[in-house]
This record gives C-alpha cells, structure tokens and sequence, in this order.
C-alpha cells in the first residue's frame, strides 16, 4: 500500500434514532491499495463504520453527528450510497444480501448498473469475477437463493467487483462460514487487492484470519479504537493475543 490517505474518518460520532451512541470518536485511515482490518466484538461498532463511509447509515436512521469522512480529499457528508458507488466505493453487507430470486450472473449484473462503459467491458468484467470465483461460474444459471452460504459470499463480493470499485467496504466476510471457506475467501481478497489493486476495508469478528491478510488494524471496543497497529505488530501483542486471539 501506499502512504497515500486514501480514505479518512476523523473522530466521527454516530447517534441512531437521535439517542443511541454507537460511535464516541472514531478515526482511522486507509492508504491506497491497502487492507486495513475493523476488529472487535459483537456490538463494538464494526458495522456502524462501515455504513458511516458508505452512505447506509441514514436508511437505519443513523446520523454523524460529529466528525467527518472522507475520501481523496472530499467530504462524504450527505452523499447516498449510489454516489459513493459512482466514485469508486461500495460495501458488501454482512448477510450476503443476494437477490435470491434472480440467478448468479443476473445478481452479478445488477452490480455493474452505474456503470456507463460498454457492454463488452462489462461483459470481460463477468469473466474476471468468474475467474476469482470459478465455484460460482458453475452455477452462473441458478437461482441465488438455492445456493449456499459460501457461494452467496462469493456472489456479493463478484456483484460489488462489478461496479469497478475503487475501494471495498467488506462486512464480516467470514460470518456463517467453515474455517476451510473463510481461507479461501480471504485468499481471494488477497488476490483481488494485489492484482486489481482495490482497496478494502473489512470488518471481522474473526480477528486471527482477518491479521493474517491484512496489513493494518484497529481494534473497536464499544465505539471506541482502543488499539490500532501493523497487523503483524497486533499478531505479537499479548493484549491481542489474550483477549482476540485466544490464547496467551
Ligand atoms: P456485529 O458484529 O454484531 O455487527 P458490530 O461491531 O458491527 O457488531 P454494530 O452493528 O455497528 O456493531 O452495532 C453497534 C451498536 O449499535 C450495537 O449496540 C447495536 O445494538 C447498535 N445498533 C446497530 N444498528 C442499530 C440501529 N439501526 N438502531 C439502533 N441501534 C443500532
């Protein structure tokens, strides 16, 4: 990655349905090309980030109430996640979030809708996802809903690679997920950063994977960043080590 600040959140405070607190002053950033890991527990306020940068946060009835986001420079606030998509970021939702009635490739196509390049180009962008992902090229003709959690994860993150983005916004990829999938999952992160040179912040509860394929972390404890690090450093912390990573 490069020193680069691509994106930046400065000291944000978010408040849901004008009382609950989630955030208390989180700031964090994101060279270009980076992978930079949100850790935490459940609740510690992981998501709540993610959908700060991304626009989401206000179809939840989250506002910002204090702070700023930005990106190469910009300020972020007010602009809806279809903005956001238009200059380069996208978040891939924990859950999955497929359309389950359509099938593999129409829920893939549906990612490159912003786009106003050709159809030849989107159509070698089908082919690039298919490559990463070979197990959903398989089954490109079944309905979305049929297929399995792995596969979903897959299909999410193939749909969002579909719009060009410039950075991933990537939320709990390995929730629901066996341990042998999550490698390979993260494996394909990995390859996507280094070869298509996308960026990706991710949130995961997962802290032993999510160190080993990032390069960065900040670990969240009830909306706060009380440790952030190389993740290499983080790996070798006996504070990390006894309370994220399970052992002492
Ligand atoms: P998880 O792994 O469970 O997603 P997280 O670290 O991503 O955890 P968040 O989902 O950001 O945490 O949630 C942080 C806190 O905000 C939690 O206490 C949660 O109950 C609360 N919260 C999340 N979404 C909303 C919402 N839409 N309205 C009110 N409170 C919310």
């Amino acid at each position: 990655p490069s020193t680069e600040k691509l994106l930046e959140v400065n000291n944000i405070e978010v408040i849901y349905n004008h009382v609950i607190l989630v955030l208390k002053g989180v700031s964090l950033h994101v060279p270009k090309g980076g992978i930079v890991a949100l850790l935490g527990g459940n609740g510690a306020g992981k998501t709540t980030t993610l959908k700060a940068i991304s626009g989401l946060l206000k179809s939840e009835r989250g506002d910002i109430t204090k702070g700023s986001v930005s990106y190469r420079g910009a300020d972020l606030a007010g602009r809806d996640p279809a903005d956001l998509v238009r200059s380069g970021v996208i978040q891939v939702m924990e859950g999955r979030h497929c359309f389950e009635h359509l099938t593999v490739e129409e829920n893939l196509l549906t990612g490159a809708y912003t786009r106003k390049d050709g159809k030849g180009a989107i159509a070698a962008d089908l082919e690039m996802v298919y490559d990463y992902f070979p197990r959903i090229k398989e089954r490109r003709k079944s309905l979305a809903g049929y297929t399995s959690g792995g596969e979903q994860q897959m299909v999410a993150m193939g749909r969002a690679l579909m719009s060009r983005p410039e950075t991933v916004l990537l939320d709990e990829p390995s929730m629901g997920l066996a341990p042998q999938l999550v490698e390979q999952i993260f494996e394909i992160v990995k390859k996507i950063n280094e070869e298509q040179g996308v960026t990706i912040l991710l949130a995961e509860q997962n802290t032993n994977v999510a160190l080993r394929y990032a390069h960065y972390g900040y670990i969240l404890e009830s909306g706060r960043v009380v440790m952030d690090g190389p993740a290499a450093e983080l790996r070798e912390n006996p504070d990390v080590k006894e309370f994220y990573l399970g052992m002492s």
